[in-house]
């Protein structure tokens, strides 16, 4: 090989940095994964869940046809140190050397005005369900024992966060489930933002519509706190108590991003060059993923794209050569709003290069109404993503 790039987390961004990296240097770099979980559990799709039309077990899946088609080295660990001037990352067990870095760990939370919520035994009774997994499945089962005429209540924190449209489509699952099983229900949604941040039309439309008089939105509210024995969560204005209480928490760059000191000093977020995702901060880093500082919406879509112009700079840049300088990609973010209608916002991208940042083009936007049709294209969409990360 003609140098090792580790890529630290298997998720949408670093399984598809580490593919493209073997097919497209033809195999003459060597690549090696650290990412402790067994398995993938996909996000997207994941408020299906909630609404009771897809299991978790159809959102898992393993690793192995993605090694095993593209030569990549796997290490099911955890990274707990990066030294950055040595290129050296300490794991659980062990430490490898890199050329290059790729940091992909995805979002950390922050839990500095929510302190009862660090520890696992909180996170079952107020589960963020915002890393699909067993929480995802913890907060299903407490819809499933919440009493007809029961309230839930979910958090939504400040953007930029994860899934700029994830929460809403999460309060349409929940509604959906609520209306079919129990109509005395409420649903009520504490927004830290002014207002609904992602396709705000349609979301308002269709709770109007589909779940008349179930939601009580209220915007402009930041929680100050949680009580995790009462399910009680404080704003600066009022006190509201849940049967069952979802509380999605502010974030930031994931741990590994931390450890590196990737984070910018103004935004707990990573800068990058959006030609080759190198840190702007750290020579031979990059990052991609939720964890860089962009503008541009955190999604899988989004990560897998940024995750290919990755790859490809490295490629060039392991060989001599200058990265492309013209990257162009797409985003599309589908959002369900029951178990078979889907609408959609979408964008391409393209580099700004006097600006130095990446921007939409003319003519993206979203969907007129959600629709089987987009259903129909959503779980496709969901197909094909999970096919290009994993095979
Ligand atoms: P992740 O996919 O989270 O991957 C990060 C990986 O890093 C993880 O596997 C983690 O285990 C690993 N890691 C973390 N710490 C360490 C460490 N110390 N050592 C080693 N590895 C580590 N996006 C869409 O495009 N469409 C959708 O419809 C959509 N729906 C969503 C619905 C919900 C409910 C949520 C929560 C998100 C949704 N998203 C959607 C957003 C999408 O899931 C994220 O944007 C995407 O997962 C980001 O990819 P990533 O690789 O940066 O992070």
């Amino acid at each position: 090989p003609i140098g090792r790039v580790v890529v630290i987390g298997g998720g949408y961004a670093g399984t598809s940095a580490a593919k493209y990296i073997r097919m497209w240097s033809m195999g003459s770099i060597e690549v090696v994964v650290i990412e402790p979980s067994p398995q993938f559990v996909s996000c997207p799709l994941s408020n299906l869940v909630l609404g009771g039309s897809q299991q978790i077990n159809d959102l898992t899946f393993g690793y192995d046809l993605l090694q095993k088609h593209h030569g990549i080295r796997w290490v099911q660990d955890s990274v707990t140190a990066v030294d950055t001037d040595a290129k050296k990352v300490t794991m659980q067990r062990g430490e490898i050397n890199y050329d290059r870095l790729i940091v992909a760990p995805g979002v950390d939370f922050i839990y500095d005005r929510l302190l009862q919520l660090q520890s696992a035994e909180a996170q079952k009774q107020v589960p963020h369900a915002w890393k699909a997994g067993w929480q995802t499945v913890n907060l299903r089962q407490q819809l499933e024992a919440m009493p007809d005429g029961g309230v839930f209540v979910i958090t939504i924190p400040k953007a930029p966060y994860r899934c700029p449209p994830g929460p809403y489509e999460r309060i349409c699952q929940v509604a959906y489930y609520l209306k079919a099983n129990k109509p005395k229900s409420k649903i009520i949604v504490l927004d830290a933002n002014a207002e609904i941040v992602s396709k705000k039309g349609l979301f308002t439309k269709v709770w109007a519509s589909n779940y008349a008089g179930m939601i009580d939105y209220r915007p402009n509210s930041d929680i100050a706190s949680v009580d995790v024995s009462t399910k009680t969560v404080a704003t600066e204005f009022e006190q509201v108590k849940a049967d069952v209480l979802n509380v999605i928490p502010p974030q930031r760059a994931g741990k590994p991003a931390q450890m590196a000191h990737l984070l910018a000093s103004e935004y707990p977020w990573c800068d990058v060059d959006f030609l080759s995702y190198e840190s702007k901060l750290v020579p031979n880093v990059h990052v991609v993923g939720d964890s860089v500082a962009s503008g541009l919406p955190k999604s899988a879509h989004m990560a897998t794209s940024q995750a290919r112009v990755c790859a490809s700079a490295i490629v060039e840049l392991m060989q001599g050569r200058s990265p492309d300088t013209a990257p162009v990609f797409a985003n599309t973010c589908y959002s369900f709003v029951d178990d078979k209608q889907a609408m959609h916002v979408a964008n391409v991208y393209r580099y700004d290069a006097a600006k130095k940042i990446m921007v939409s083009a003319e003519g993206g936007g979203v969907s007129l109404a959600p629709s089987d049709k987009e259903g129909a294209y959503a779980k496709a969409w969901a197909h094909n993503i999970w096919s290009d990360v994993l095979t």
